[in-house]
């Protein structure tokens, strides 16, 4: 099966997590914007410090730098035959560039699933995380920044694909196991 998928979902909800998951057990690469900023923030390059200024204040990183980092990961060889993009397309604008990366091969995304979680939820998780992992975005106000900017532009985004008809909502609550093999029903994909 081709599994060419969108996570979706507001910061905190287990994106991240569940992304890996779901990408080991279909064969695909997970592909984490965020994480390809911080990769990049540690290592010191260009596009590190370009994207700092916009990670750390909760800010989305500019179209062009973003949709321009995505086009080539999703031209190695591995995202040929599938991938799961987490935290990508996260603006309207991101979904008309994935479309069009992916229409110039004949392709388009097969489904995007969100992951849904309440608000004040993910904003004690993400506090809880910021004593674990010491990211320098999970402080509170940028915390509280991060969901205003999921709400006005990423969720769109959802509204989108739910037009499309290529919207799935899954519960992100729950005990890590129990909400995979939630996002593998909604895939499609048979219990193991
Ligand atoms: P995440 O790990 O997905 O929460 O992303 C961390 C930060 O990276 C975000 O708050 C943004 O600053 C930046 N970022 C990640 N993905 C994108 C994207 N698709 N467009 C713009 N900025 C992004």
């Amino acid at each position: 099966m081709s599994a060419r998928l969108v996570l979706l979902g507001p910061p905190g909800a287990g994106k991240g997590t569940q992304a890996a998951r779901l990408a080991e057990r279909l064969g695909v690469p997970a592909i984490s914007t965020g994480d390809i900023f911080r990769a990049n923030i540690r290592g010191g390059t260009e596009l590190g410090r370009t994207a700092q200024a916009y990670t750390a204040r909760g800010e989305l990183v500019p179209d062009e730098v973003t949709n321009a980092m995505v086009r080539d990961r999703l031209a190695q060889d591995d995202a040929a035959e599938g991938f799961l993009l987490d935290g990508y397309p996260r603006n309207v604008a991101q979904v008309a560039e994935l479309d069009a990366v992916l229409a110039a091969d004949g392709r388009g995304v097969d489904l995007a699933v969100e992951l849904t979680a309440d608000p004040e939820v993910v904003v004690a998780r993400l506090l809880h995380r910021a004593t674990v992992e010491g990211r320098e975005d999970d402080t509170e106000d940028v915390v509280r920044h991060r969901l205003t900017v999921y709400t006005e532009q990423t969720a769109p985004v959802a509204a989108l694909y739910a037009e499309r008809g290529l919207l799935a909502q899954v519960d992100g609550i729950g005990d890590v196991d129990e909400v995979t093999q939630r996002l593998l029903d909604a895939i499609g994909q048979p219990a193991r």
